[in-house]
């Protein structure tokens, strides 16, 4: 059994920071840089030193505090070959299919592009934990700045194939309103009202709804379940392609 840890915390409006730590080697991994205070501050509250910074894709809101952490505590970091040049203090550049060690820790990178040409979702299977940055999201998925509905649908199938006994880490805590958006496409989805639920309980009680387990989301969340007979009827879409029920699934969610 894996020893590994991982803290998550709340960063700038709605993103996470999240760390990974390994007591046996000390590595400690900052899954994205979102902000540097929030980071030190969580690294301080356990006593961890920072060694590495794992990079999902190129937007500020992950990448803003690469530099300052890289002076601060010297990190190695490691992010998508397709987005070397757009992220600061890289090191190391990975691809989807990918296999390497980051202090000891194993990390399998997956190609998820969509919201960006090069975002990458890195599993952790000594951890069974995936990080998805803003590929997807609880009950969503991220929004297609860069890539097409067709290019996401094959990344979102790529996470749907790790167990669901993953728990799902992810960029945001956006799964209030993807909750709302959900119920309104798949009404009678059983699993999905169970969730949402579960959402409204903890955000009352003023808690993440982060991480979650995959085999839940393989249940709920819509962008994961385009090919599903049940949520394609609820969409008048019976017998579409997948790639196309996803699409429109995309474009109801951007005007929602
Ligand atoms: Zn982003
Ligand atoms: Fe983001």
């Amino acid at each position: 059994m894996s020893d590994i840890q991982i803290r998550q915390f709340a960063c700038r409006s709605d993103n996470f920071g999240v760390l990974v730590h390994d007591p046996a080697s000390g590595t400690t991994i900052s899954i994205d840089a979102p902000d540097e205070a929030p980071i030190v501050a969580a690294l301080k509250a356990e006593g961890w030193r920072l060694t590495h910074i794992l990079t999902t894709h190129h937007h500020g809101d992950h990448v803003e505090a690469n530099l300052a952490l890289k002076t601060a505590y010297g990190v190695e970091i490691v992010g998508p070959q397709k987005e070397r040049a757009q992220i600061p203090g890289i090191d190391r550049a990975v691809a989807g299919g990918d296999a390497f060690e980051m202090g000891g820790i194993a990390v399998e990178a997956i190609d998820t592009p969509g919201h960006t040409l090069g975002e990458l979702s890195y599993h952790l299977p000594a951890a069974k934990a995936v990080f998805a940055g803003d590929a997807l999201f609880s009950l969503g998925c991220g929004r297609l700045f860069e890539g097409d509905a067709a290019m996401m649908w094959a990344s979102l199938q790529r996470l749907r194939m790790l167990p669901d006994d993953t728990m799902l880490y992810c960029g945001h805590e956006y799964t209030t309103t993807n909750a709302r958006f959900s119920i309104d496409v798949d009404p009678g989805n059983t699993a999905l009202r169970n969730r949402v639920e579960e959402v409204e309980r903890l955000r009352i009680a003023g808690r993440p709804t982060l991480p979650v387990l995959l085999g839940t989301e393989k249940h709920t969340n819509p962008f994961l379940r385009a090919d599903n007979p049940d949520l394609m009827a609820a969409l008048g879409m019976s017998g579409a392609e997948p790639a196309d029920v996803f699409a429109t699934l995309r474009e109801k969610r951007n005007s929602y």
